[in-house]
């Protein structure tokens, strides 16, 4: 399928200096950029008016479908300046085909692959002035929202897909601090035939009261168990999870009920590649609580998108805390963040593939 985008700059850009103070400290997410990449669907039409064009607020109808039923996906992938001035994207083909799969459970138009990544690409063109240099990055957010107007609970005729972007600074100053996470009792994230599979902004709505319980208990994060037994570890409100062992083997949760993180996947190349088992199984959170006591649990972490990987210091639920690996970030967890992370910012070779050169 050929798309072809129409280029249009917006006649009122960012001054060299307003941007500059902004991307200073950019914090996350709340900073954006100057453009963003629409693309529309309707079932006669299909895929068109493809466009860059200033940043600006949709028209929506109040009874646009997405206001009422939260037919809505969306990405998260990042660009990075090299050393050499020029910019890469990290595996945005794995984005573009989790979008599908994603349109396909919520049933929503699906966007080829190559119209995704020509997005992505577009923006990133027009608005690399934005990517900050050091260890900050350009946070792409493509997004998918139900635009027709009606009340009736259906599938929408129409959608609008849309990419923005939001420079952001290194996630942490100095070294990723080790997170605190509290174990969810009260509530679940997903069950199967469910919707945890997939990236859509209803999972994030429904986790936003445990993510607060966790806050209230002095904890960063919340971690879910499964909706049945309410015993197997599935994932943060935004980030997969790894255990390392004592024998230098490490596991991760089964795909399934948890979102397949692209970071995920690439933690468990990597970590392959080195040499080291990797399971892909159930794993308990009494057997979590009995293996960091015995010392056979070495280093907790979590991954995602946007902090790469977090080392988990402490677990904290109803029955006391648990300290992992002194609460301090572990030698495992770090190894394969800088390794990841020097894959993205193009600073050692890329046996998978995994870059985009940006040109
Ligand atoms: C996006 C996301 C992740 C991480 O996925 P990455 O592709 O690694 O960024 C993990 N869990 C949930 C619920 C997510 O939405």
């Amino acid at each position: 399928m050929t798309l072809t985008f129409d280029i249009k700059p917006t006649t009122s850009p960012t001054s060299d200096q307003e941007r500059a103070a902004k991307l200073a400290n950019p914090g996350f997410g709340r900073v954006f950029t100057d453009h963003m990449a629409v693309v529309q669907y309707s079932q006669d039409k299909g895929w068109h008016s493809a466009r860059v064009e200033s940043r600006a607020n949709f028209p929506l109808d109040p009874a646009a479908a997405v206001l009422h039923y939260a037919q809505e996906i969306f990405e998260g992938l990042k660009a990075y300046k090299r050393d050499d001035g020029g910019v890469n994207l990290f595996r945005p083909d794995a984005n573009a085909k989790r979008f599908w799969n994603s349109a396909e459970r919520m049933a929503m138009a699906q966007l080829p692959e190559s119209v995704f990544i020509e997005a992505v690409e577009q923006l990133v063109r027009i608005d690399r002035a934005w990517i900050p240099g050091g260890e900050g990055s350009l946070y792409l957010r493509p997004f998918m929202i139900a635009n027709e107007v009606f009340l009736g609970v259906k599938p929408s005729a129409e959608y609008i897909f849309a990419v923005i972007a939001s420079p952001v600074g290194s996630y942490f100053k100095g070294g990723p601090a080790p997170v605190s996470i509290w174990v969810s009792e009260n509530y679940t994230r997903a069950a199967v035939g469910g919707t945890g599979g997939v990236k859509c902004g209803g999972n994030y709505a429904a986790s936003l009261k445990a993510q607060a319980e966790a806050i209230a208990q002095g904890c960063d994060q919340v971690v879910f168990l499964d909706a049945i037994e309410r015993r197997y570890v599935e994932e943060l409100g935004g980030m997969n999870v790894f255990f390392v062992f004592a024998d230098g083997s490490l596991s991760t949760p089964p795909l399934g009920t948890i979102l397949p993180g692209i970071t995920r996947d690439s933690i468990i190349k990597l970590a392959r590649d080195a040499g080291r088992e990797v399971r892909e199984e159930a794993y308990s959170i009494d057997q979590w609580r009995a293996d960091a006591a015995s010392g056979k649990l070495r280093e907790a972490f979590a991954c995602g998108t946007a902090a790469v990987i977090s080392p988990i210091g402490k677990v904290r639920s109803t029955s006391g805390d648990v300290l992992i690996n002194g609460g301090d970030a572990g030698p495992v967890a770090m190894g394969l963040r800088k390794q990841l992370v020097d894959i993205q910012y193009g600073r050692s070779p890329d046996p998978h593939n995994w870059i985009r050169d940006v040109k």
